[in-house]
């Protein structure tokens, strides 16, 4: 099954419980604009390279378009089109004013040298500036791409439209970034974790976790879990895994990942296969790398208690319904990981209004909002009496729709 249809497939389930006419799935579903557009650079060596680029901007009714931008070998129009309807659903499930959208180049950025990635942006830049603006569409760092290539894109767009630092967040501090964004996914994660564990009527202090993926949101979701008392027994990425039954020293953990590729060979642990680590028995249970990784498979042999979903699309459906069948509580991306587009949110405030806030506020606003957004979604599937991915997707597609009739349709 495809992003797409996996991503349809946990629209309808919710469409379904809210009765929504077909006529009404289709205007939800359907993006507003698709931009496919070559992207031609001239490579280091004089040779001519053509990529593609996409930017699908999926709905605004509740605000500027805002997604990421991937530069991945298998980027392709079904997975932007998933993945923007996805934001469209997460910014509504924070309740941030802002729509859906998401963009890509297939590239494998690892092939380019720093020169040619710059030109690729820039020219990437030059094909969809007209469509993107601070009012419009915002773009933001995502699998492939960094706040070196935000940099470019603001100062490319501004070379069009005068000085606008708020065409796109994720930004390197010295160029109107936000205090806090880097740590704000993993951050959010950690929260969505304990305020799970509160639910549960346990502390995530004690609590046992196992964390694949240990990249930018891994490593700061591990960080925060630990400061906060939880037991992080296992954490793996691409090259292998790290496992200590007593816990990790995660700040240790981090300094031999920084030095050293990933965490494998770290003497403070034994090391671990993904699959051990997938169906570990530990209470809570974060992928956070790769999308499509819980399968029906791990679905059966899992026995964590809880899984938080890091990772953009990490459960297929498949799956999705054997943890339901085996009372496993899965707390879907859309939440979870909403951390980051919420951060992202702060940044273009702070850009808006010329003014900076310090990482007090940032963590504070970020906090609240996590926490509110949790306890909106808990609720609906506690009365509902229904999963809480359908639970957020309730909400989510609630306030889209109602967006939706206030605006009216002509
Ligand atoms: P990243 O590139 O910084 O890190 C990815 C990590 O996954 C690395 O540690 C890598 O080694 C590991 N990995 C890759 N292949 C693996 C495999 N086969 N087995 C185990 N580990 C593997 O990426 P990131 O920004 O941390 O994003 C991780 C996930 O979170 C993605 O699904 C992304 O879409 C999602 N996400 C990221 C953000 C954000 O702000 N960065 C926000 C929302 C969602």
């Amino acid at each position: 099954m495809s992003s797409l249809e996996s991503a349809q497939r946990y629209f309808n389930l919710a469409a379904d419980q809210m009765g929504l006419s077909a006529n009404m799935r289709k205007l939800l579903l359907t993006p507003e604009r698709e931009v496919k557009v070559q992207v031609a650079i001239e490579r280091d060596n004089g040779e001519v390279a053509t990529f593609i680029g996409y930017r699908v901007q999926h709905d605004n009714h509740r605000g500027a378009f805002k997604g990421g931008l991937r530069y991945h070998h298998e980027v392709d129009a079904d997975e932007v089109q998933a993945l923007a309807t996805l934001m469209t659903w997460k910014t509504a499930v924070v309740d941030i004013p802002f729509g859906g959208a998401k963009g890509g180049i297939q590239v494998n950025p690892k092939e380019l040298s720093a020169g040619e990635l710059e030109r690729l942006t820039r020219k990437f830049i030059d094909q969809i500036h007209e469509i993107l603006g601070p009012d419009k569409d915002i773009p933001a760092p995502d699998m492939g791409t960094d706040a070196q290539i935000m940099a470019w894109i603001y100062r490319q767009y501004s070379k069009y439209h005068g000085d606008c630092p708020g065409v796109v967040t994720g930004k390197p501090l010295e160029l109107h970034g936000s205090v806090g964004r880097e740590e704000a996914t993993g951050r959010g994660v950690s929260i969505i974790a304990a305020e799970t564990m509160r639910r549960l009527n346990r502390d995530i202090k004690g609590a046992t976790v196992a964390l694949q993926g240990f990249g930018n949101v891994g490593s700061f979701a591990a960080k925060f879990l630990y400061d906060a008392g939880a037991k992080v027994l296992g954490i793996s990425d691409a090259f292998g895994g790290v496992w200590n039954k007593d816990g990790l020293d995660i700040p240790g953990l981090l300094a031999y990942a920084n030095k050293n590729r990933g965490v494998q060979g770290f003497p403070g642990g034994d090391s671990v296969t993904n699959h051990e680590l997938m169906t570990s028995k530990v209470d809570i249970l974060i992928p956070a790398a790769l999308g499509g990784v819980l399968t029906k498979e791990i679905a059966e042999l899992a026995q964590a208690k809880v899984i938080v979903e890091a990772a953009n699309g990490p459960t297929t459906p498949d799956a999705d319904e054997v943890f339901e069948r085996r009372e496993i509580l899965v707390v879907p991306d859309i939440l979870a990981n909403a951390g980051g587009v919420t951060v992202s949110y702060f940044e273009w405030v702070q850009n808006c209004q010329h003014f900076q806030w310090e990482l007090d506020r940032v963590r504070n606003e970020l906090h609240k909002i996590m926490v509110a957004s949790f306890d909106k979604v808990w609720t609906t599937a506690e009365q509902k009496k229904i999963p809480m991915r359908t639970a957020a997707y309730i909400v989510g597609i609630g306030r889209v729709g109602r967006a939706t009739q206030l605006s009216g349709i002509s």
